[in-house]
């Protein structure tokens, strides 16, 4: 098994995370999103490290991918 494979999830521990996730996020108020990090540029809808906001600003809250891979950006800043 490859390093990268070990921690993946099935697709209902992957859906019944991302539901555990969302709930959290309403609850807490989480962010996380380009929207609110210190790296996003409103002006120019990017972010300035060069990084494509669809990966994180986009679609429903979830912090895993289809196949299992954990989703956050290791640079967000909460402006
Ligand atoms: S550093 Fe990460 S979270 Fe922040 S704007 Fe860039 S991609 Fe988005």
């Amino acid at each position: 098994m490859k390093p990268a494979q070990r921690n993946r999830l099935s697709p209902e521990q992957v859906d019944a995370e991302n539901e555990r996730f969302r709930a959290e996020q309403q609850r807490y108020d989480l962010r996380y999103r380009c929207q609110d990090c210190l790296h996003f540029s409103e002006a120019e809808d990017r972010c300035s490290l060069g990084f494509l906001k669809s990966h994180f600003g986009d679609g429903p809250h979830r912090c895993r991918t289809e196949d299992g891979a954990l989703v956050f950006c290791k640079y967000f800043e909460l402006q």
